[in-house]
């Protein structure tokens, strides 16, 4: 089967209105969605969108482009995947926040893009807490050094506004929300070291399909949800 035609049959069969409104429901004030669309066609995202829904998250580069020019311009875009640093200028003159920074080269880089095109981009730092060496993101130590180093000051064109972390993908609840708690005690750390007067640092972007009741219970304010939107992924 043609993989639009599968995408169509599937959003379908699947109530995207009813169970955002189930997600949203579980959600506590100040906690918000952004509803994770990679995978899934626009018709989809246009029945979030319908109910209000209106952060989406992404993370391919030619995806979200796509989706950016067929879909309304009040969506607020969230870059959310592994991005390169050559791939920053296609996404920096219309998305919202890049929650997946683990890097100064790549900081650096979207600062220097979106000054040439008069944005600030909102950023989030992303952990590496997960066991699992295949995840990206800053371990405790670099995040310390990138922070220290003090370069991100003088940028005027990104605003970091938090911190963003994946779970290891396991069946053991306990470690999932031990890895919740750690990363929730070094948001306080970084918090109370380097952004204890700027208000903007404040969020704290875990939470999956899987997992976000969890991160709930350990200080998330930004749940990243797909599959229990959406459906499962096509890939
Ligand atoms: C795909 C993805 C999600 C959503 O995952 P689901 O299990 O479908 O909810 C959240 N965060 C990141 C970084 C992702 O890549």
């Amino acid at each position: 089967m043609e993989f639009f035609e599968l995408c169509e049959k599937i959003s379908k069969v699947y109530d995207v209105k009813q169970h955002l409104q189930e997600v949203l429901a579980t959600l506590p004030q100040g906690v918000r969605l952004v509803a994770v669309s990679k995978f899934h066609p626009c018709e989809q995202i246009l029945e979030a969108y319908a109910c209000g829904q209106r952060i989406f998250g992404e993370s391919h580069e030619q995806e979200i482009r796509q989706k950016h020019q067929q879909l309304p311009a009040d969506i607020e875009w969230h870059f959310i995947g592994h991005l390169q640093t050559n791939k920053v200028k296609y996404i920096v003159p219309y998305i919202s926040t890049i929650q997946s920074v683990d890097s100064l080269r790549l900081l650096r880089e979207i600062d220097k893009q979106a000054a040439r095109c008069g944005r600030c981009i909102n950023v989030l730092l992303e952990l590496h807490i997960a066991a699992e060496a295949t995840k990206y993101g800053l371990t405790t130590d670099a995040l310390h050094q990138l922070l220290d180093d003090g370069e991100w000051r003088q940028m005027e064109h990104v605003r970091i506004c938090g911190l963003m972390m994946m779970a290891s993908l396991t069946d053991d609840q306990e470690q999932i929300a031990r890895e919740f708690q750690q990363a929730a005690d070094l948001f306080d750390e970084v918090k109370a070291r380097y952004f204890a007067d700027d208000d903007t640092f404040c969020e704290r972007s875990w939470g999956m399909s899987d997992d976000y009741p969890i991160a709930l219970r350990h200080g998330s304010t930004m749940v990243r949800i797909g599959t229990t939107i959406f459906g499962p992924r096509v890939y």
